[in-house]
């Protein structure tokens, strides 16, 4: 299944060759990296990709999420042209900084705002918030979520073993994750084992409010509200991480819900593929950052260049409008996957959430990690070489979901899913 994609990538071989020489596994993060090489790519327009060989791809990764307004959007080129001209970064504040704590403070319904640039940040810098305000040093998370690339977080996030405490890499020594408990996604009883047990110890629970580091798994509702009332028992504080769901929906996983956690994080598709994270929440608990009580700090927090991407992202682009459209397109993808699934009597669960869908190869829809972690991955790779030797990212990984941004067309869908007919009917033969 990979050799026609490795015919029609040379150029990215040898470059692999030399960038592995002097980057590990020649990629700048872990996650690029997929065997038996990396796709270099040298640019991107509207929905589409080029990669050092000249070939084209209809891109639906679409950078992981971070890019829910497609590449280059016009509208953001000329915006970035023009704060350039007026210097990158400035070592004060920013003044329009303020007009996007409003806008973030009104779309995602929340008291208090901070920026940095990633979601491993943001994600890092609200635990911390959480233990500072609590004075507790616990925090639950859920097997499968996934909040970056920061110790102690980094537990659990895809195990293969059952019922394990797991650190997911190496150079994190027990001892840093000890205060990390970890329950499992839609499944109550897990929860409230360890509040029983720990609750006072516990500063925060953080999720993905719809998991997405798994495919796509949406909470039973009434798991979430356990959750909450749960918290609000023992005084947990609950942190929904919106780095992938905030820019999914228009108002987020919380809005989505109609739940007010009490942190968010946000990042990814806010800033319009510039790097912006948001930490956000009740003014109480926001409010333990500053001088001499809860470091916060970032040379390149509140960036000027993304500061007015993600004013341009927010106001002109992801408007309650365009996601609208992108709801539709985003149906009519996993819609023809059903189709497929009818006519080629083959083991595929299509599912969506705002602008992302995915398709697990299987005739159920997990519910947790552990159901997820029962898929046969390796059919997942022969659709994935064979969708990318016909021009289709379909996303980026088997534990991925496609993004419709708000430049993908129905001519995008169209090809995609001719593509995966073609595809998937070459599988079952
Ligand atoms: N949180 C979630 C839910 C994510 O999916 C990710 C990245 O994929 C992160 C946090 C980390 O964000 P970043 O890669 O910007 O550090």
């Amino acid at each position: 299944m990979l050799s026609e994609y490795v015919k029609k990538t040379p150029k990215s071989l040898s470059l692999y060759g030399i960038a592995s020489r002097m980057m590990p596994y020649g990629v700048s993060s872990n996650y690029r990296y997929l065997p038996p090489y990396p796709l270099y790519l040298v640019k991107g327009k509207g929905s589409k990709v080029w990669d050092v060989d000249g070939n084209v791809y209809i891109d639906f990764n679409m950078a992981y999420g971070a890019l829910g307004i497609g590449h280059s959007h016009p509208k953001l080129v000329k915006a970035l042209k023009e704060r350039f001209e007026n210097s990158s970064i400035l070592g004060f504040e920013f003044a329009d900084t303020i007009k996007l704590a409003k806008i973030i403070k009104i779309r995602y319904n929340v008291d208090m705002v901070r920026f940095s640039s990633t979601g491993t940040e943001a994600t890092m810098h609200a635990i911390r918030i959480a233990r500072a305000y609590t004075k507790r040093k616990k925090i639950i998370k859920f097997e499968g979520h996934y909040h970056g690339s920061h110790d102690q977080l980094l537990v659990n996030v895809s195990p293969d073993k059952e019922g394990e405490k797991s650190v997911c890499s190496h150079g994190i020594p027990e001892d840093i994750v000890k205060y990390t408990l970890v329950a499992e996604w839609n499944n109550y009883d897990s929860v409230e084992r360890i509040v029983r047990k720990d609750g006072n110890d516990i500063a925060a629970i953080i999720m993905e409010p719809v998991a997405m580091n798994m495919g796509i798994i949406e909470p039973d509702v009434s798991f979430l509200k356990g959750i909450f009332n749960l918290a609000k028992e023992y005084g947990i504080l609950i942190i929904f991480d919106e780095v992938k769901t905030g820019g999914k929906y228009y108002s987020g996983a919380s809005g989505y819900y109609g739940l007010k956690p009490d942190l968010i994080t946000l990042g990814k598709a806010i800033a319009g593929g510039l790097p912006l994270s948001v930490i956000a929440g009740r003014k109480e608990i926001m409010s333990v950052i500053g001088p001499e009580k809860t470091a916060h700090g970032g040379t390149f927090n509140a960036n000027p260049l993304s500061v007015v991407a993600s004013i341009v992202t927010l106001t002109q682009i992801l408007t309650q409008d365009s996601f609208y459209e992108v709801y539709k397109l985003n149906s009519l993808l996993s819609k023809g996957y059903k189709d497929l699934v009818e006519d080629l009597d083959i083991d595929i669960t299509a599912v969506t959430w705002g602008a992302s869908g995915t398709i697990f190869f299987s005739n159920y829809l997990p519910r947790n990690y552990r159901e997820f972690l029962r898929i046969d991955k390796r059919i997942w790779y022969k659709y994935f070489w064979l969708m990318l030797s016909k021009g289709i990212i379909p996303m980026a990984d088997y534990d991925e979901e496609w993004t419709i941004s708000t430049q993908h067309n129905k001519e995008d869908i169209i090809k995609h899913l001719e593509v995966a007919e073609e595809v998937l009917r070459k599988i079952k033969s």
